[in-house]
Formats: structure tokens, C-alpha cells, sequence
């Protein structure tokens, strides 16, 4: 297929869909080639929560929230760890800041995506308040509405969608890139596409636990032997590799944010397809040995120092706690879990909030492998050393990190505790009050029966990637534009190759596809 005119965009994730809509809203022409089925048009983005970290928001000064883009960068540097001497991924963490509000905030009001009124304060040692905003009908109306967009009858006549396309690499004439070329996933056919120039938008590596391993992070110690897939099964790196090939350069794919808490899939649809738990404030964190972590593991402060430790204690957690703090804690990450939020049913999401989550307890309970229930404690050490190794459990170990952590509650010794400490913290703000249990004893009688998770470290986003400069262009290892290669959203590192460093505010995620994917098409558009 020969379009002269036509960008051609691959990857039909949020951030592909971003570059494509607003390209042929600007008159362009527009082919947008995706491996995987029609069926699965939005990518990860319909799978997400839908969090998005937002700057000085009119909603947060609704709440009293004092947030600035000053405030926000100083966090996001010292969080990453990042400086001006990072270079790209720098400058885009600046211009994120300083145009979030107007770039990602109001252009999604603007295609009629609506949020929660109240922001949520995610990785409190990074962020200084509360940033992350909710879309109303998480991720997957968020993917929607913009697919929506995207196939509004106005713009059918300048948008070609090849699903069932898988791109392996790139055509080039004098050094420019003209397209690009692959395999059909249906037929096996070879085909060849070529157009004006090409927006890589195809994801992470994450989704191949074999690129999860390679590019393991050194502070995590060794890779654990079970690791479970939180990403997208085609995230594999393909298109990583075929802009290497052409001299691209790649930055900082030892960067990833992976999570703690994985259980598995019980209905995969992928290989060790997993599914990523917010970890319950209230439950007792214990190494795969029966130990509680030492300093205590706390939730909701830094998912990376969470995945470092367990990850150098072997890479297996369990959490233990009861029905009540389940049902006022546990959630799991993401659209798939979260139905009330999803469908847009408020009064049942209020009495989610109100009375906890009967629905999402129960359905672990009836089929997820990696959780047992028991009305004893002696029980309940029994049926996790049935679903681990006996010898590997030390139920002594257990029995003792229990009493230790109920008697620090009922003698009102928590200002010695680190995670009661926490959970005190973590109530002042109100956004957090409801869904934090006060005080519980794991032991109290009436708040059973009680519950032990048994957690992987699950993969999710690639912090690292494509080089990219503020205009999305890919860089070649002199930091010049490869001519014609763009790349966006997590394919690019969510902009710069890496533009939140180290570690994520959280929330970055959704907002780095559409800001890069916007900054793309604005380059296209005025190329
Ligand atoms: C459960 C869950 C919850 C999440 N919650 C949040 C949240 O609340 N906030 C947040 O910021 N982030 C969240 N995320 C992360 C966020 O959803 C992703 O980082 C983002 O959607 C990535 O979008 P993308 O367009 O860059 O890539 P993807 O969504 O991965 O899309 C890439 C597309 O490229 C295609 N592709 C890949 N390789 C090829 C190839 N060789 N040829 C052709 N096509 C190819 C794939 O089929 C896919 O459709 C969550 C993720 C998950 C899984």
C-alpha cells in the first residue's frame, strides 16, 4: 500500500488513537496499523483505572489544594531523581507539568470525558498532595470515547485502521523513514505500507517477561523465578529493536514500573497473565519465609521501593489481614475489577465506598489461587503452607508477626508501629478516610474470618524507551531527528525516553501517551 500523503501510526493503544484523532482532525490523512484484533482497539489504555496526574486542576482547588507546576516539578525531580543534566526526559517532565492542565485535563473535557470530583493521593513520597484524577468510567471509557472520536463519520474518509498487522520493521529512502513493513497475524501474508512518515506508538517491552528479565533493574537484585504479566502481551519490544536497527537510540529500559502485589488470573488471557492488588494499608506484609518485612512494608508511599525489597528477599510476599479491612481496602488495579466506577453507576459506587466491596471480595475468594480464607489462625498457616512449600513457611514466624502487630494496636503502641503510623496518615486526608480501615487487630473476632494473599511481583510500564525530543521525534545517539520516525506514549517512555526517571508520580502513564501523542501530531501538522 502506497499513501504519499499518510502518516502511518502503529499501535492502536490511547496513544496511537491520540496522534491518529487529532491528525485527521487537522485534515491528515491517517493509517493506523495494529498487531492484535479489532476487538482489543485501545490497547492497554481500556484495561487501565484511569488515574491521571494532573497539576493545579480546578479540581483540586475545589478540595483546597495548593499545587503549582513549580510544586509538581520539584516532586516529580526528587522522586525520579532526575536533573537538567538528564537531558530529554528532563524537558519533557517540565513541559508536562506546565501544560498537563491545558494539554491532557482540558482537551479530555473537551472530547467529553468527564473525572471524579475528588483527586486521589497515590505514592505519597513522591507526591506532596493528592494529583490523581479519576476518569469517571476509568480507562475504558476513557478508550471509548476517543475511539468514538476518532470514527466519527466526519473523518472516515482520512482513516484507514489495519488490525491483525504486526510491523516488524521500518522502509527507508535517502535515510528517511517512508514506512514500514510486516506480517500478517491472520494470514501470514508480508505487506508493505508507506506513506509520508511513521508514529510509532506500539507500547513497552514489558509485556515479555524474557525483555522483563534482560533489562531486570540493578537495584532488585536478581530477577525472581515467577513473575507474573501485567502489560500488554504485544509489548514485546519489536519496534524497540527495529528503531535500534536503523540507529535509534534507546534509553533507560532498566527503568520499569512494576508492582508488588500480583495475584494471578484465573481467567488468563495471556501467559501468567496477573492481576495487580492495591495493597490493603492494614494488612501485615511478610516475606515468603513468614516474616514481616523489617522496617514494615507500607502501602500507597513508593511502589519501587515495595518491588526492590521484595524482589531481593526472592520475589514472593504474602499479606495478612481480615474481611474487614478487605472489604474497606482491597482493590484491584484497573477497569476489569472495578464495575461500579466502570459503568458509571454512582450509587453503587457510594455504597462500595460506604460498606466496602462484598462483590470484589467474594469473587477473589471464589476463584483466585493465590488466596485462602480461615476462621483461625493455626487454619489459616495451614492452607497457606498447603498453597506454598511447609518447609518454606515458618508458621512460628507468622503466629508471632500477628500477635506482635494486634498487641501494638490494643496496648495503643502505634506510634512505634511504621505502617499504624502510616495508616494514621493516610486518614487525615478524606480521600483516603473512607477507603482506610481505622485500627483493626487481625485477630478481632468480629472482623472475620481471615484472609492471606500470596503476591508476585507483577510487570506493567516501561519507564524507559525511544529517545525523543519535545516534539516526539525520534533521536538517533548524536540526539538528532531521524527523519520521518516519530515515537509516543510508552513506546517513547511516555515522552523523552524516560521522562519520569526513576520512579512515577503515578498517573503519568495515560497522561505521557496523550501528551507525546499530541505533541506528535502538532510536529506532523506543521512539519
Ligand atoms: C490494569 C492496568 C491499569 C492501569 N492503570 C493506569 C492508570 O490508572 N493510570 C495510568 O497513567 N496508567 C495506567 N496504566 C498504564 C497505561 O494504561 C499504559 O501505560 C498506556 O495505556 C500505554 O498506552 P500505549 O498506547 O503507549 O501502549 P499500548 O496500550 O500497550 O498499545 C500498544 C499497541 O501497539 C500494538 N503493537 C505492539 N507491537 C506491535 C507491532 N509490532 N505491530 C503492530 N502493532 C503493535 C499493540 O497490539 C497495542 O494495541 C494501567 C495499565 C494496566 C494494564
Amino acid at each position: 500500500m502506497i499513501r504519499k500523503e499518510a502518516i502511518i501510526v502503529v499501535g492502536g493503544g490511547i496513544a496511537g488513537i491520540v496522534t491518529a484523532l487529532e491528525l485527521v482532525t487537522a485534515g491528515r490523512e491517517v493509517i493506523l496499523v495494529d498487531r492484535d484484533t479489532e476487538q482489543n482497539f485501545g490497547g492497554l489504555a481500556k484495561e487501565s483505572f484511569g488515574g491521571l496526574l494532573i497539576v493545579d486542576s480546578p479540581i483540586q482547588r475545589r478540595h483546597g489544594i495548593q499545587d503549582s507546576p513549580a510544586r509538581a516539578l520539584a516532586d516529580w525531580l526528587s522522586f525520579g531523581e532526575l536533573d537538567a543534566r538528564s537531558g530529554w526526559p528532563y524537558r519533557w517532565a517540565e513541559a508536562y507539568v506546565s501544560e498537563c492542565r491545558r494539554d491532557i485535563y482540558e482537551w479530555l473535557l473537551a472530547q467529553d470525558v468527564r473525572f471524579l470530583p475528588m483527586p486521589q493521593w497515590v505514592e505519597r513520597r513522591g507526591n506532596s498532595v493528592p494529583r490523581w484524577h479519576i476518569v469517571w468510567g476509568t480507562g475504558q471509557v476513557l478508550a471509548a470515547r476517543l475511539i468514538e472520536r476518532l470514527r466519527a463519520t466526519e473523518f472516515n474518509s482520512r482513516l484507514t485502521c489495519l488490525f491483525n498487522h504486526r510491523i516488524e520493521y521500518f522502509l527507508r529512502h535517502n535515510q528517511r523513514v517512508v514506512g514500514c513493513a510486516g506480517v500478517r497475524e491472520d494470514s501470514g501474508e508480508v505487506f508493505n505500507i508507506e506513506g509520508a512518515a511513521v508514529v510509532v506508538a506500539a507500547g513497552g517491552i514489558n509485556g515479555s517477561l524474557a525483555q522483563v528479565r534482560a533489562h531486570w533493574p540493578q537495584d532488585c537484585g536478581e530477577p525472581p523465578r515467577i513473575l507474573l504479566n501485567g502489560a500488554h502481551r504485544f509489548a514485546d519490544g519489536t519496534l524497540h529493536n527495529a528503531v535500534r536497527v536503523i540507529g535509534g537510540a534507546l534509553t533507560h529500559l532498566d527503568r520499569m514500573w512494576n508492582y508488588a502485589a500480583g495475584v494471578r488470573h484465573w481467567q488468563p488471557r495471556k501467559p501468567d497473565h496477573g492481576l495487580s492488588l492495591v495493597p490493603p494499608r492494614g494488612a501485615l506484609w511478610l516475606d515468603a519465609a513468614g516474616n514481616r518485612f523489617d522496617p514494615p512494608l507500607l502501602a500507597g508511599i513508593d511502589t519501587s521501593e515495595q518491588v526492590a525489597r521484595i524482589a531481593r528477599a526472592g520475589g514472593i510476599s504474602w499479606q495478612i489481614l481480615n474481611r474487614k479491612i478487605a472489604l474497606r481496602e482491597l482493590a484491584v488495579s484497573g477497569a476489569e475489577f472495578n464495575p461500579s466506577i466502570r459503568e458509571r453507576r454512582p450509587l453503587a459506587f457510594l455504597r462500595d465506598m460506604l460498606f466496602g466491596n462484598r462483590w470484589l471480595l467474594d469473587t477473589l475468594l471464589a476463584n483466585c489461587p493465590d488466596i485462602v480464607a480461615a476462621a483461625t489462625l493455626p487454619e489459616l498457616i495451614d492452607k497457606m503452607q498447603s498453597l506454598h512449600a511447609p518447609d518454606k513457611l515458618n508458621g512460628d514466624a507468622i503466629a508471632s508477626a500477628v500477635h506482635a502487630y494486634d498487641n501494638a494496636i490494643t496496648r495503643g503502641e502505634w506510634q512505634s508501629d511504621a505502617q499504624l503510623l502510616n495508616i494514621a496518615n493516610a486518614r487525615q486526608w478524606r480521600g483516603d478516610r473512607l477507603r482506610t480501615a481505622n485500627f483493626c487487630p487481625i485477630l478481632k473476632s468480629s472482623a472475620g474470618p481471615l484472609l492471606a494473599i500470596r503476591e508476585h511481583i507483577i510487570s506493567r510500564k516501561s519507564l524507559g524507551g525511544i529517545a525523543t525530543d519535545l516534539h516526539s521525534r525520534a533521536l538517533d545517539h548524536n540526539g538528532a531527528p531521524i527523519p520521518g520516525l516519530y515515537a509516543v506514549g510508552e513506546a517513547a517512555g511516555f515522552g523523552g525516553g524516560g521522562m519520569n526517571g526513576k520512579r512515577a508520580l503515578e498517573g503519568t502513564f495515560l497522561g505521557g501517551c496523550i501528551f507525546s501523542a499530541r505533541r506528535a501530531a502538532r510536529a506532523l501538522i506543521h512539519a
